[in-house]
């Protein structure tokens, strides 16, 4: 650190941008990115700063890999837009392509690409509707599916994302996900043999909506707003055989635990569940904004002009992607499964010193950390995992917060040992010193 952040070019920035931008940004701290590198970013001020965010596990690549770089660079030398739903180029068929082989499942598949999370969401709620006739959509407490009218109305992580906004998408139920830690029916895993799937059919689907008329059930495999939830490993596969029941589509949200997050290409990989629906955004770009929904060509059907977009699998978007599932798929999700191995036994080492971590859980380098005031009432730290962002942020950490009182562990997947090492050193200074 050269000087406490924010220091002066960066304090001037954000007080022109609290002049002009929209009140609703949330803005975590006051880091104001001059440029960034692998896993370090620097400020406008010259402060430098090891991630262990991402961008909101966006930049998967880190800050710039010089092999998406290049893609990048390459593409906008040939065209920068020519609208993909009215036309053809190649790097979109090959796109589409790449991530229909790549998706779990060994029925052919076909891809739609989108700008952002939000809308590969929407467009599923289109095509799910569109394909099955049914109107009724399952989600999930603690859900986060972005913020568009159809994503919001899935999504179920905090109130305030909901204020104000109705009516919202109608034909949307809600049911408990399986948090274990805090399990809604207070039952104990793995004897409650999954009580909240089996309440799903014995409530909901008894009282409030027949299964016959619900088009899809939507899932994160790992809830990530909501807290870096991991159910146990054969939860998603109750919920496959409630849908195959019923004849309902799983559509699995891979937006912010997919493209080798969790040490596979998809987190759904480590159940053997095949979704319906695969949804994907995030880091399949390495920051540049493009999305997908993949389905299987016996869903994904829909009618010539049924749907489309003007920016969506833009060329340079593409080619970005495209570089990005190779060093994703041939480097890093290898590093991904080492690194979140050396990251999960340092987060249990901290646990033994600082009574404060109540549950840890997490697959690769998507590991949440819960915080509480008390082991036994389990009582939500939340004013604790606040300040440690804010402390680790002085002390050069990026940190996020998810859920009510989870730390958020999602550093870029080229994160290195000493990456690993030197971040949790500062996380375990920052609990000290706020004990
Ligand atoms: C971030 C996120 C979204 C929304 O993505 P946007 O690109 O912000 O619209 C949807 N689902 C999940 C699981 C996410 O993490």
């Amino acid at each position: 650190m050269l000087v406490p952040p924010p220091g002066p070019k960066a304090r001037a920035i954000v007080d022109r941008d609290a002049m002009w931008t929209s009140t609703s940004y949330i803005k975590e701290y006051p880091l104001v990115i001059a440029r960034g590198h692998g896993t370090m970013v620097e400020d406008v001020d010259g402060n430098r700063y090891l991630d262990f965010m991402a961008g909101i596990a966006v930049s998967s690549t880190g800050y710039g890999h010089p092999k998406v770089i290049a893609a990048i660079k390459d593409a906008a030398d040939q065209f920068l837009h020519i609208c993909g739903s009215d036309f053809y180029f190649e790097g979109m068929a090959a796109l589409c392509e790449r991530l229909a082989k790549l998706a779990p499942g060994t029925d052919k598949k076909r891809v739609f690409l989108t700008n952002s999370g939000a809308e590969a969401v929407d467009g599923a709620i289109k095509l799910a509707r569109n394909s099955t006739g049914r109107a009724g959509l399952v989600a999930f407490k603690g859900a986060f599916h972005g913020r568009t009218y159809g994503a919001m109305s899935l999504t179920s992580s905090k109130a305030r994302q909901h204020a104000g906004f109705g009516p919202l998408l109608p034909e949307v139920y809600h049911v408990p996900f399986g948090y274990c830690y805090r399990c809604e029916f207070g039952k104990q895993y793995p004897s409650c043999q999954l009580f909240c799937v089996a309440a799903i059919e014995r409530d909901l689907f008894a009282r409030q909506i027949d299964p016959a008329d619900v088009a899809a059930i939507f899932v994160e495999p790992i809830q990530g707003e909501g807290g870096y939830v991991v159910p146990p490993a054969d939860y998603l596969p109750a919920l496959r055989a409630l849908c195959d029941k019923y004849g309902i589509l799983l559509v699995c949200d891979e937006i912010q635990c997919g493209i080798g997050r969790t040490g596979r290409m998809f987190a759904s990989e480590h159940t053997g569940v095949v979704p319906d629906i695969l949804l994907t955004a995030k880091g399949l770009g390495s920051g540049m904004p493009i999305g997908a929904i993949i389905a299987r060509e016996s869903i994904m059907h829909w009618k010539n002009g049924a749907h489309g977009s003007t920016f969506g699998g833009n060329p340079v978007c593409c080619a970005a992607a495209l570089a990005t599932l190779d060093v994703v798929e041939h480097e890093l999700m290898a590093n991904a499964r080492a690194m979140g191995e050396r990251l999960m036994a340092g987060v249990r080492r901290l646990a033994d010193r600082h009574p404060t971590i109540g549950d840890i859980r997490g697959l690769g380098l998507m590991i949440g950390v819960e915080f509480v005031r008390d082991r036994e009432t389990r009582e939500p730290a939340t004013d604790l995992v606040n300040a440690l962002v804010q402390h680790a942020f002085g002390k050069g950490l990026l940190l996020l917060g998810c859920g009510r009182s989870t730390l958020r562990l999602a550093p870029p997947l080229i994160v290195d040992a000493v990456d690993i090492d030197t971040g949790l050193a500062i996380i375990d200074e920052c609990l000290a010193a706020l004990a």
